[in-house]
């Protein structure tokens, strides 16, 4: 019988990082997930995952921390000996006005969005290489591409993991390792919950679809890009949007 592929995600204890976990856990994936609120009940979450009778490694990392990083991989490696699938999804936000951005705020979205992004892959790629097999997917956001008032940390983050992407694309695709980010923009989460109330009443005007998305509808893109379907897509920009940015 063929073994289980395995699939790394950042941040998939809760939001759309989660919805992506239980996606490719229902295709017999086993699953590598981090998290880092201490608030995570680890016990019922690889309960929750074990359901789709697969294996679960819940390792607590910082993802802006290179070693943690490099530890998790490490024992993801140690417990199932390849990684296939890489999905960067970890991410924050801390937003204001340029003029009221502390330093702090602007480097610690930067740390963990992109840097974050950079440690987790760094590590992972030599083992995908030496598979000449992978597929990485990275969450950027519509408003990397766009821009957005109040927001020059997260989509100077967002706009940096759309420019890594494309350039491990070209590096690694003679290996056969397909890197591409997906851009979600209103998707319903704890990120969102707390946008304002004038905020969540423009995407009536904003997203022809006229409603936010979910996490599932997320998680659908993801599982294509990181599955056997794809063999010919890379270094791409998957916007998921409700035609919010055309
Ligand atoms: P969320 O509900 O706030 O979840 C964020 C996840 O990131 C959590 O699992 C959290 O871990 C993890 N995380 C935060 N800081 C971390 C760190 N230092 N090290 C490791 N993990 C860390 O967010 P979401 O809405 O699901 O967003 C997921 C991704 O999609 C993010 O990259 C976000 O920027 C992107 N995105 C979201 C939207 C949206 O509308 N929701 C739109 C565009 C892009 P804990 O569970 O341990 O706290």
């Amino acid at each position: 019988m063929e073994e289980n592929k395995v699939a790394l995600i950042t941040g998939g204890a809760r939001g759309i990082g989660k919805a992506i976990a239980i996606k490719f856990a229902k295709e017999g994936y086993n699953l590598v997930i981090n998290y880092v609120s201490d608030k995570t009940d680890v016990k019922r979450l690889e309960e929750e995952f074990r359901q789709y009778n697969i294996d679960v490694l819940l390792v607590k990392t910082d993802v802006s921390n290179f070693d943690d990083c490099e530890k998790m991989v490490k024992d993801a490696i140690e417990k199932f000996g390849h990684i296939d699938v890489l999905v960067n999804n970890a991410g924050i936000t801390k937003d204001n006005l340029i003029l009221r951005m502390s330093v702090e705020d602007f480097e610690r979205v930067i740390d963990i969005n992109l840097k974050g992004t950079f440690n987790v892959t760094k590590n992972v790629v030599p083992y995908m290489m030496k598979k000449r097999a992978g597929r990485i997917i990275n969450l950027a956001s519509v408003v990397g591409v766009s821009g957005n008032a109040g927001q020059c940390n997260y989509a100077a983050s967002k706009a940096g993991i759309i420019g890594f992407t494309k350039s491990i694309a070209k590096e690694l695709a003679s290996r056969n390792i397909l890197a591409n980010c997906v851009a979600p923009g209103f998707i319903d989460t704890d990120m969102t919950s707390v946008l304002n109330d004038s905020v969540k009443e423009s995407i009536g005007t904003q997203i022809p679809l006229k409603r936010m998305g979910t996490a599932e509808e997320v998680a659908n893109i993801v599982h294509f890009l990181g599955g056997e379907e794809n063999t010919y897509i890379t270094g791409q920009v998957i916007n998921i949007d409700g035609g919010m940015l055309m």
